[in-house]
């Protein structure tokens, strides 16, 4: 019933947004020719409606990595706004034990803490704790204060490839006077602007998942990563395949690809795969975990957020894309249900002496 309520709203915002002129974000430097900041040209006169041309984009074939990176940039220097208003500044799922808590926000700072914990096996590391952070697809900046809140004397870098996002990741820094322990830039998480060996953790939250080049990635996260030093990923994956098995059933692509489309997503790949990438980069102490279960009241509690005038009237503001996300959202919960969609949690050391013999 909810569900039908909300594609109602879509749909209505979707046709005001269709007719409304275009809000261009101030810090977006991209050139207005960009194809991503097109406009829709709909009308009430015989053009589709934005609501079915974000459902029949979904079905279009994979995307380009330049466009991919293009599009990730314009898709959060579009959306971050809004999901700041209605969510708070962490741009992730919560942690849900028990299954029914309220407190959304309170849900994804625990998972922060949660994911601490399980990473360095306690929540109280004292000497241990990590004193330089990298925050690889930072969003706007949520984990690295967090995380440097909590552990005193610390310092992180996060990056993005947002424009808004940076500048809204250093301005909230400058708020809650982190300013010199907290900072953002945009920039590649497939080619870092970090000399090696730089960070003792390395904390990637939910972005993993828009990388084009997983070998690379993972490459990028271990070269970073001091001797010692903690890796600690989490991101969306596909279910492990079975031993013989070669690929998702058609089904399961279907709805990965339309969800590759809203959320600008290359190729998914399961959470063993990334443990193999790390053994061959020489990663120890490799550990995982299947969270899907923790988090699986999160995308019903995004979608009835979403069913308030607020919410409706920010989507009509932030445009196409963000209208496509807001769709997308019933197809996160149909994977998650369909148990193609895993939230893969994994937690690996960089060898001491460097990268260990084939
Ligand atoms: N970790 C943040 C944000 C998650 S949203 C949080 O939990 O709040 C995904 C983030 O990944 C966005 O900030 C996006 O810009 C970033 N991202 C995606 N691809 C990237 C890339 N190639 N390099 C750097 N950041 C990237």
């Amino acid at each position: 019933m909810k569900l039908c309520l909300l594609l109602l709203l879509l749909q209505a915002a979707a046709i005001v947004s269709a007719l409304s002129p275009s809000q261009p974000t101030s810090l977006s430097n991209r050139p207005t020719t960009s194809k991503h900041s097109r406009r829709s040209t709909s009308s009430l006169f015989g053009i589709r409606s934005t609501l079915a041309r974000a459902r029949d984009s979904l079905v279009n074939k994979e995307r380009s990595d330049a466009d991919l990176k293009d599009g990730i940039a314009f898709f959060y220097d579009r959306s971050s706004k809004l999901w700041e208003d209605v969510w708070g500044e962490h741009m992730h799922h919560g942690y849900y034990v028990p299954e029914d808590r309220t407190d959304h926000v309170q849900a994804q700072i625990d998972l922060i803490d949660e994911v601490l914990k399980w990473s360095y096996g306690s929540d109280n590391l004292g000497s241990r704790s990590p004193k330089t952070v990298v925050d690889v697809g930072c969003g706007i900046g949520g984990s690295s204060r967090h995380i440097v809140k909590k552990y005193p004397g610390s310092t992180a870098q996060g990056i993005t490839l947002s424009p808004y996002q940076a500048n809204r990741g250093n301005e909230l820094a400058k708020e809650q006077g982190l300013s010199d322990r907290a900072s953002f830039q945009v920039a590649d998480a497939l080619n870092m602007p970090f000399a090696d060996s730089s960070f003792d953790l390395v904390w990637s939250l939910e972005s993993g998942e828009h990388m084009p080049d997983k070998p690379k990635f993972i490459n990028e996260l271990m070269r970073v990563a001091a001797p010692g030093g903690r890796i600690i990923l989490v991101t969306w994956c596909h279910r492990d395949l079975e031993k013989g098995e070669p690929s998702l059933s058609k089904k399961e692509e279907r709805i990965l690809a339309k969800i590759n489309r809203a959320y600008y997503l290359p190729k998914w790949c399961s959470v063993a795969d990334y443990v193999e990438l790390l053994k061959k980069e020489g990663a120890v102490d490799i550990r995982r975990e299947d969270w899907s279960y923790i988090i699986a009241p999160f995308w019903k509690a995004v979608i009835k957020s979403s069913l308030n005038l607020k919410s409706v009237i920010g989507l009509m503001k932030s445009g196409f894309s963000t209208i496509r996300g807001a769709y997308a959202m019933l197809l996160m919960l149909r994977g998650f249900n369909a148990g193609v969609i895993k939230f893969g949690l994994i937690t690996c050391t960089k060898p001491e002496t460097g990268k260990a013999d084939p």
